[in-house]
């Protein structure tokens, strides 16, 4: 199975769709990034605080959080998305959130 197949360019079009509905679910290539402007609408959405810890966060060092991990089912949809520190996010990996 190829990598390439399966990643995906998301066109403006499908960006501007996904921000005029919220519970969308992307479907995300296997490195798990995700178009800037999703992660912008997660920062706008529950930031700019870490959800595990107190750092204020900014649109150029924070990460976006599966809530629920992908790798245990979680959707990448806004309501399973949260803001999240680098130290936080690479803490928690594909564990709960507390
Ligand atoms: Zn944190």
């Amino acid at each position: 199975m190829s990598l390439l197949n399966q990643q995906r360019l998301y066109s403006d079009a499908q960006i501007e769709f996904a921000q005029s509905s919220p519970h969308l679910v992307w479907v995300t290539p296997p490195n798990r990034s995700m178009p800037l402007a999703l992660r912008l609408q997660v920062f706008d959405l529950k930031g700019p605080r870490c959800a595990y810890c107190p750092e204020i966060l900014t649109r150029e060092n924070f990460t976006v959080d599966h809530i629920r991990p992908i790798a245990r089912g979680g959707l990448t949809v806004l309501a399973n998305l949260t803001v999240a520190c680098r130290s936080c996010n690479s803490r928690k990996g594909a564990t709960w959130a507390g």
